[in-house]
């Protein structure tokens, strides 16, 4: 069986980008004794938040290939741009939300379209696509406090209890956005993903470099 990280979602406050109060995807792995939030996914409402910080830190770090941020965006919402680095965050520069799962050996990937919902992850701009809720089971107990404006409802696609807040409805008036559970969003892969980025054939960047150093 696979490793798994745990994975959670997570609002992100004091880094002073664009993603401060944006409530994304993470993760948290062994290998670096869990000092640190891996960026798992976004949901699409937050991509234009993600692509300015992306673009803001790798060009601070030095390692961005872009000279502004127009061009940045342009492959980006072209789905060409290539990570230069993992982005990570602290662990006090994410207040957890949900914890979709925790730290496993097994692999439980499941497979939606079994269920007959056809989905496909949404890109910058679509129409439709998914927005996730959490799972009751995964929230603390004291939901209501805490979220006055969220209402219970069940996820349409394993029919566990979650939580629906308020720009729920104008999200799927305004865009059309299916909603699941989190686990259901996260196992069908159906995010935004940082680590899922396409591979170019030829290999990554620095790779593709060498072998044309290497024809010369
Ligand atoms: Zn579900």
């Amino acid at each position: 069986m696979n490793y798994q990280p745990k994975i959670i979602t997570g609002t992100v406050k004091g880094t002073g980008w664009p993603i401060d109060g944006h409530t994304l995807h993470f993760s948290q792995w062994d290998y670096d004794n869990y000092e640190s939030w891996h960026l798992y996914g976004w949901d699409d409402a937050d991509d234009e938040a993600v692509m300015q910080t992306i673009f803001i830190t790798e060009t601070e770090a030095g390692l961005c290939n872009y000279n502004t941020l127009e061009d940045f965006a342009k492959d980006w919402k072209a789905k060409k741009w290539e990570p230069q680095a993992a982005f990570c965050l602290e662990l006090d520069k994410v207040e957890v939300v949900e914890v979709v799962q925790q730290e496993v050996k097994n692999d439980t990937r499941d497979k939606l379209r079994a269920h007959g919902i056809n989905l496909t992850p949404r890109k910058y701009s679509d129409k439709g696509g998914i927005l996730c809720l959490p799972l009751d089971k995964n929230l603390n107990g004291d939901v209501q406090a805490k979220h006055p404006d969220w209402v219970p409802i069940e996820c349409p696609n394993c029919g566990r209890k979650c939580w629906k807040m308020s720009e729920a409805d104008k999200l799927k008036e305004a865009q059309g956005v299916t909603f699941l559970c989190t686990e259901c969003a996260v196992k069908a892969g159906f995010l935004n993903s940082y680590q899922k980025n396409q591979r170019k054939p030829g290999g990554n960047r620095a790779q593709r470099r060498q072998a044309k150093r290497e024809k010369r």
